[in-house]
């Protein structure tokens, strides 16, 4: 705060103070398909037309509407029957289900399995790590055996993590010229979607997703197409089974789950599996060297603390890993959305 009027009246406080009512208040119209049904109506409607059609109750929902109103995620028209509402750009291209560019089902993973965990940060803060038994009553001793407790947890995941790539996807694998590399590995590549921009952008490339079995058969069942011969499948555990022999190894948001130990065993795994040349490219969001933020990628590390066994890191600390497990020539690319490319060479 830089002035003393700053202090009198504490605005950014307040807003911070507010922060989870503003997420509520998106995750709950999304929920109950307000975006979806104003997407498909012919123009604006009315606040009971609404209601009678979601079937919720009048008065909760000119409510709601108001907030999204205030949030700008609806327009609102005056009319002598009263106000009518519609949606704005912004909630038309990414929180409604249908479009291409949907955030709907990452906004749904925040509001059903996140938010729950955030509810334990401070237990969080004090123990060091994460919160499944608190929060779902499962062990934390397999990561992803807690975060993947049950098929429909594992699904909401899946679907969850995927939806950014429709935003982010194009730069991250944009971010380097990776037309030299044609065997391809996405290690934990889970639903695809960063496999299907890699193919789309590079057309010599065939792109293998290794993953978990259970990771797996959803992802063929339900991710991607059976005709894209270009992506194909390899189900095992990176850090007990072997890693097939490839040009490029592509660990997009997997170091971040993992404390260092673990990072580097992976890392020098996929050095030994590599053919010499041979690249790896991780995808994460970065932190400033100096701390200053980025505050999106500070709240992703916090949330990796309730979540995870690992951390948001600084460009420094990812060259580091990467150098110790015998990469060479790491360059890194910020491509001024939320996720980043670095990369590494054998
Ligand atoms: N790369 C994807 C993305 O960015 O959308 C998914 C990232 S998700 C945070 C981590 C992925 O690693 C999941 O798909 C998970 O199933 C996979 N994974 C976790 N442990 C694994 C292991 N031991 N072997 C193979 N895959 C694993």
């Amino acid at each position: 705060m830089s002035s003393t009027q700053d202090l009198d009246y504490p605005q950014i406080l307040f807003q911070y103070n507010n922060g989870f009512l503003v997420s509520k208040i998106m995750f709950t119209a999304c929920e109950l398909g307000v975006f979806d049904l104003l997407l498909e109506s012919e123009g604006p409607l009315s606040s009971d037309a609404i209601a009678e059609r979601l079937g919720t109750s009048a008065s909760g929902m000119e409510r709601l509407l108001d907030a999204c109103v205030g949030l700008k995620l609806l327009g609102v028209e005056m009319k002598s029957e009263g106000a009518f509402y519609r949606n704005t750009e912004l909630s038309n291209l990414y929180l409604t289900k249908s479009s291409p560019k949907s955030q709907y089902h990452n906004l749904m993973y925040y509001s059903k399995t996140i938010y729950l965990c955030w509810h334990y940060l401070t237990d969080a803060v004090r123990d060091g790590k994460n919160q499944y038994e608190r929060a779902f009553g499962v062990s934390s001793k397999d990561l992803f055996g807690a975060l993947y407790r049950s098929e429909e947890e594992m699904i909401k995941f899946m679907y969850g993590l995927n939806a950014i790539w429709s935003i982010c996807g194009r730069d991250v694998i944009a971010a380097f010229d990776l037309s030299a590399f044609t065997v391809i590995y996405d290690l934990g590549g889970c639903a695809g979607g960063l496999a299907q921009e890699c193919i789309s952008l590079y057309p010599n490339s065939t792109v293998t997703i290794y993953d978990l079995p259970k990771v797996v058969q959803v992802a063929k069942e339900r991710f991607v197409p059976p005709e894209e011969h270009r992506i194909t499948f390899h189900e095992g555990d990176f850090f007990k089974d072997p890693i097939p022999e490839a040009d490029l190894y592509i660990l997009a948001r997997i170091l971040h789950d993992w404390a260092d130990d673990k990072c580097m065993q992976l890392l020098a795994k996929i050095h030994k599996a590599s053919k010499p040349g041979g690249g790896v490219l991780l995808v994460e969001t970065l932190l400033n060297e100096d701390k200053t933020g980025p505050i999106e990628t500070q709240l992703y590390s916090m949330n990796m603390l309730v979540q995870a066994e690992g951390k948001e890191r600084t460009p420094s600390e990812y060259s580091k890993l990467l150098t110790a497990a015998g990469f060479r020539e790491i360059q890194v690319k910020k491509t001024g959305k939320l996720y980043d490319a670095i990369l590494g060479r054998k």
